[in-house]
Parts: structure tokens; sequence; C-alpha cells
């Protein structure tokens, strides 16, 4: 068997491997997760979620899928707008964070469908929701085109798929957003969840990821159709978004 290999972070591991990297990363920052974001971000993540909501064109009485949704922003979200006719699913690989956002809906009045699974592998049928997103979550995903085939699989011809993900800054911004992704944020992971290096493994895995135009092609090469992209933030995140036809 040939023994491929791929990134976590700027390290190169056997595939194999990376699941179980990112898993210990997720374990390690779950209880302190939406405080980080909220740190990190100066609160920004919020915007760039609410846009998302915004974009997804998603009205009342829709079945949406949050893919990778950790502890359920975007699922808290989609399920007000979607109301009770609505069905909207929280999923996510990795157990403690998918406790947490479970715990945080349930604590806010809406008892969600959850289900811990592989983005790669979508426990749902084929052409099932009007709408699929993925936050900040791709990057972390061993084969990118795979998992967003599956998403496509699962969309009903119309629908959109939404990926909200750091991308490529721009350039003359480039110096200031490395210091502060390499010197100030492992700081402050350190202090806030006592791991810097899951935090030096985030701002890493940010620069390993696709940029704007190449997520597009990538889209595109799984067959989604009438794919763009907004830039928020200068391109420090960036919200791609198409269609299954
Ligand atoms: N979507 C949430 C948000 O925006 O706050 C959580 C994002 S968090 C940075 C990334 C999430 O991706 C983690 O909860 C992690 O467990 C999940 N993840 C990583 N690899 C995954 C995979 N292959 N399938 C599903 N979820 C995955």
């Amino acid at each position: 068997m040939k023994n491929e290999t791929t990134h976590f972070g700027y390290e190169t591991v056997a595939e194999q491997e990376k699941a179980r990297r990112v898993a210990e990363v997720f374990d390690s920052v779950a209880s302190r997760y939406d405080l980080m974001n909220d740190l990190m971000s100066g609160g920004l993540h919020r915007l760039w979620k609410a846009f998302t909501i915004q974009r997804s064109g998603v009205r009342p009485g829709a079945r949406v899928l949050d893919v990778a949704g950790g502890t359920g922003d975007l699922s808290l979200a989609f399920a007000k707008r979607v109301g009770p006719q609505g069905q909207v699913w929280l999923t996510d690989i990795n157990n403690a964070m998918l406790a947490r956002g479970r715990d945080r809906l349930t604590d806010k009045g809406y008892m969600l469908p959850v289900a811990q699974c592989d983005a790669e592998k979508l426990p749902f049928p084929d052409d099932y929701f009007d709408c699929v997103t993925v936050a900040f979550g791709l990057r972390n995903m061993t084969h990118k085109d795979a998992a967003i085939a599956e998403m496509r699989r699962v969309l009903r011809p119309g629908g959109c798929l939404l990926i909200l993900e750091f991308s490529q800054v721009w350039k003359p911004l480039a110096p200031v957003y490395d210091f502060y992704s390499f010197q100030i944020i492992p700081r402050v992971g350190k202090l806030v969840t006592q791991d810097a290096d899951s935090y030096r493994y985030l701002s890493e895995s940010i620069r390993m990821h696709p940029d704007q135009e190449s997520l597009k092609q990538i889209m595109e090469g799984v067959g989604l159709e009438r794919v763009e992209y907004f830039n928020l933030a200068l391109g420090v995140v960036a919200l791609h978004r198409g269609y299954k036809f």
C-alpha cells in the first residue's frame, strides 16, 4: 500500500495520522473554544458567521446541515431562521466539541439533531439538504476535495454549499498578520488554554490552506456551479458559495 502524506500545519505527516492529531487539538481546546474565538478575532467571527447566514438564503422550513459545526454557532443561528418546520443538523467528528455544542444549544432552548461524523463520509441521503455549511472546519480535513464532494452529494438540486474559512490576506497586511498569528495567538492560547501548540497549529494550518481562487477551483472540480467568494477583513477570511444543479 502506498504511504500517502499530508500536512498537519507545517509538518508532513502520514494521512492516517492527521485525523488523530486534529482530534488532539480540539479535545484540548474544546472547553475554552468560544472564549478563544472572541479573544483572537476581537468578536469579528460573529460578524463573519452572520454574513454567512445572510448569504445562505435559507428560509423558514428549510433543511440545513452544519458540518464541523463544533460548538454550534451556525446551527443556533440557522435554527432560529428555519423555525419549527425546518431541520438543522449539528455534526462534527469530535465528541468534545459536539458535546459542548449540544449543551450550549440545549441551554438556549434548542434541541437539534446531532451526529458525530467525518465530513468525508456523511451519514445522510443524496439530495437531502437545502443548504450545507462548514465554518473554519475545512482546513482540518485530510481530503478536502472528497469532503466537498460529499457535501455536494447531500445537497438537493438548487441547494447551496457555504464554506467560511481563513484565506489569503491582502498582501500589504501580511507582515502584521504574520506577527499577530505567530507571536501573539500562541501566547494567548497558552494563557487561556495552557496549550500554545494547538494555536500554533491554527496559524500554520491557515497558511497551508488553499487560497481563494484555488478553493473555488476545488469546488468547481467536484461539480459545484456559480461558485463565488466574498473576502472578509481583507481576505483574513473568505466565504465561498457554490450551488448544485
Ligand atoms: N464550525 C465551528 C465554528 O465555526 O466555530 C467550529 C470550527 S472548529 C475551528 C473546527 C471543527 O472542525 C472542530 O470542531 C473539529 O472537530 C472539526 N473537524 C475537523 N476535522 C473534521 C472532519 N474530518 N469531519 C468533521 N469535522 C471535522
